[in-house]
């Protein structure tokens, strides 16, 4: 694209002109696609001069005329995009200096390291997290060919750095590719120090030969307006190349307050996907894989139990898990009973009142202001319908009644109603951020019910 528009802007402003300001040494295509056009200019004086001599315009009017309207043309100004080659960067080390034996100079940068036991295997799945996986592990299979980059979201403490960590692993054991994963922390720490040392290039250099970039929790670079503009520019040419992105974070990344607009864009270009708190019986399900991992055994009753009653994130219950654990061993038990773990885990569950079908009920309808009698009625308006889903979807995540039970609660409705209202909801949350938002509070306020 960028080929076509820079003959457009030649036969508009004479060679000479063309040379001095377009030429392949001045300004650069960095990102070119269907909706933008981004370029990168090796110097601010530059971009100011062909600001002056009204020549951004020119370009804007030559993408108009040659491609499309639609097609947004932004700058971005970068001292270091043109040196790669050239030995005038004060930390490029010219190659006759380098030390006979020094092969390559040290590496710099220190990437995060990887748990091993954060792997898919060891992370259960269900119907909070099943799309979040099998997006994962396509785009672990074929990275770079799906969806660029992935996204992640999705409350502390329900897997987001176990499953990155998953990803990670898996694109470096199995298909052998450089992966360069950091927690943001992490890649902020990089960061400073290479401005310290003056190695900016060189960090940039260093991570730019990977095939895959990993970070952690972006939303911890909010009001990091240097570490942003870096990975502008990183994430710029990792998308470029079709080299696979995978972030995660706790909000949805068009949410992430003081951070820059043009890099949330670019976080939202593939695919965003949720993960959402886990349902009861995928909590008993994974306090099952935990406590076959810690090795302790808990009788059925104790895991429901638990499984009833730390519904809020699976860190939650892995500690939880921990603490018996350690209290079993402290006592000399190696089969834990449930009077013990009740003592054990008083401070962590504090008897709660039950979130019964009917508190559902009543917050649903006013929240939604629907009447009770028509979300247990027969009525098919839109708007009771979606009441009456999300109702039935909550009773099922938040207590731990039969589907059997839930459709005697809600008008009689049989078992396979409620199943098609939960997937339902389960799909409407996926397509629609504003239900996933309601769907979000009503569930929030209904467990503050019980604190
Ligand atoms: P986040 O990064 O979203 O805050 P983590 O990935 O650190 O959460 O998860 C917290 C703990 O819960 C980790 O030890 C992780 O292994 C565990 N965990 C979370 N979700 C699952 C799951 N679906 N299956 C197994 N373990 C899980
Ligand atoms: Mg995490």
């Amino acid at each position: 694209m960028w080929k076509k528009v820079s003959q457009r802007i030649k036969d508009v402003v004479g060679a000479n002109t063309y040379k001095a300001y377009f030429s392949s040494t001045s300004i650069k295509p960095a990102v070119e696609s269907e909706k933008e056009l981004l370029l990168v200019c090796p110097s601010t004086t530059l971009y100011n001069l062909l600001k002056k001599g009204g020549h951004i315009k020119t370009i804007e009017r030559c993408v108009e005329e040659v491609i499309s309207s639609k097609v947004v043309v932004s700058f971005q100004v970068d001292p270091t995009a043109f040196t790669k080659d050239s030995h005038t960067q004060q930390e490029t080390i010219p190659f006759s200096s380098i030390k006979k034996g020094e092969k390559k100079r040290k590496q710099i940068i220190q990437t995060s390291p990887f748990f091993s036991y954060y792997t898919f295997d060891n992370f259960v799945q269900g119907p909070s997290n099943e799309t979040a996986v099998a997006t994962s592990l396509a785009i672990s299979k074929n990275p770079g060919i799906h969806y660029n980059p992935l996204c992640i979201y999705g409350e502390t403490g329900l897997g987001k750095t176990h499953i990155i960590h998953a990803i990670g692993q898996y694109i470096k054991k199995i298909l052998g590719k450089k992966v360069c994963y950091f927690d943001s922390q992490n890649f902020m720490d990089n960061y400073i120090s290479s401005i310290s040392t003056k190695r900016v290039q060189q960090f940039r250099e260093e991570i730019l030969e990977y095939d895959v970039l990993l970070i952690d929790d972006i939303q911890f670079f909010s009001k990091k307006e240097a570490t942003q503009n870096e990975l502008f520019f990183i994430f710029n040419k990792f998308h470029n190349e079709g080299k696979q992105i995978i972030l995660t974070s706790d909000k949805y990344p068009s949410e992430i307050n003081d951070m820059d607009d043009r890099l949330k864009s670019r976080f939202s270009m593939g695919v965003t996907t949720e993960i959402r708190n886990p349902e009861y019986e995928m909590r008993i399900a994974i306090i099952q894989k935990k406590i076959s991992l810690l090795n302790i055994e808990l009788s059925t009753e104790l895991i429901e139990y638990i499984a009833k009653h730390i519904r809020r994130n699976v860190r939650e219950i892995e500690g939880a898990l921990k603490t018996l654990k350690i209290s079993g061993e402290m006592v000399g038990k190696n089969i834990i009973d449930k009077p013990f773990a009740v003592k054990i885990l008083k401070n962590m569950i504090k008897e709660k009142i039950y979130i019964g079908m009917d508190n559902i009920l009543q917050m649903v309808s006013t929240y939604l202001k629907v009447r009770p009698q028509l979300i247990l009625g027969k009525g098919r308006p839109t708007q009771v319908v979606r009441a009456r889903q999300i109702a039935i979807y909550l009773s099922r995540q938040l207590t731990t009644n039969t589907y059997e039970n839930i459709g005697a609660f809600f008008g009689g409705r049989s078992h396979s109603t409620i199943i098609s209202s939960i997937k339902k909801v389960n799909e409407l949350m996926l397509e629609n951020k504003n239900i996933a938002k309601i769907v979000k509070k009503l569930s929030d306020d209904l467990n503050k019910l019980s604190e």
